[in-house]
């Protein structure tokens, strides 16, 4: 079934462990604008560099930047639906995105904003890491791998850390995320758009409670 859902929460509420899961469960395809930038900086381009040093300050990069890299890879892409994983993240991002879909002759079926509060986060971000090739999430107190070192599903030795995972980062990033991605929240819950699950769940009941949204979702259109 094509379906198209935005996940909207601040960073470490578990956006990018959900979309996995629902890429793995239902075919969907994932669009992360912060794995973009991330392969835009780490392929060293002029655009690259720009994106860097906003991204380690935990500030947002530009409207025209992100919104760019997704029209990219929806007009690439003929996936049966998308992820939208940290896009949008401002009301002209979200604009920008409506018209973009509308332009495709597809819409975007559900919002689910991740709750959480801000202590968690911290604690969250400041233990994560994740493997380079395979893109499994991992924690050093919650979810460490099995074998130090090694990840647990590809057996790659490539983990890495992010270089705004750090407690001065992750201050702006809350910031950026209360100032101008929150509004997304009002925003969508007009449009009866919104749907919101407890990020602070354990993993599978966060998934069921997605699970549960989209199936409601899709028995009233
Ligand atoms: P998190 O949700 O943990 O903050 P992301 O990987 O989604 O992680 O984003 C990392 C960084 O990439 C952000 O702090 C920001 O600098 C940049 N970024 C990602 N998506 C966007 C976006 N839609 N608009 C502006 N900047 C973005
Ligand atoms: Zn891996």
């Amino acid at each position: 079934m094509a379906i198209n859902i935005i996940l909207l929460g601040p960073p470490g509420a578990g956006k990018g462990t959900q979309a996995r899961r629902l890429e793995e469960g239902r075919g969907l395809v994932q669009l992360s604008t912060g794995d973009m930038l991330r392969a835009a900086r780490s392929s060293g381009t002029e655009m690259g560099k720009r994106v860097a040093e906003v991204m380690d300050k935990g500030q947002l990069v530009t409207d025209e930047i992100v919104i760019g890299l997704i029209r990219e890879k929806l007009e690439g892409g003929d996936a049966a639906g998308f992820i939208f994983d940290g896009f949008p993240r401002t009301l002209p991002q979200a604009d920008a995105l409506g018209k973009l879909m509308e332009g495709m002759g597809r819409k975007i079926d559900a919002v689910i904003e991740m709750r959480v509060d801000d202590e968690a986060l911290v604690a969250r971000i400041t233990g994560r890491y994740t493997c380079g090739n395979c893109g499994e999430v991992y924690h050093d107190d919650t979810k460490p791998t099995k074998v130090a070192g090694v990840c647990d599903v590809c057996g790659s030795t490539d983990l890495r850390r992010r270089a705004d995972d750090n407690e001065e980062s992750l201050k702006t990033r809350l910031l950026e995320y209360y100032k101008k991605t929150s509004p997304l929240i009002g925003y969508y819950y007009a449009l009866h758009m919104l749907s919101t699950v407890d990020g602070l769940a354990e993993m599978d009941e966060v998934s069921a409670a997605i699970t549960a949204v989209l199936d409601k979702r899709a028995s009233n259109s």
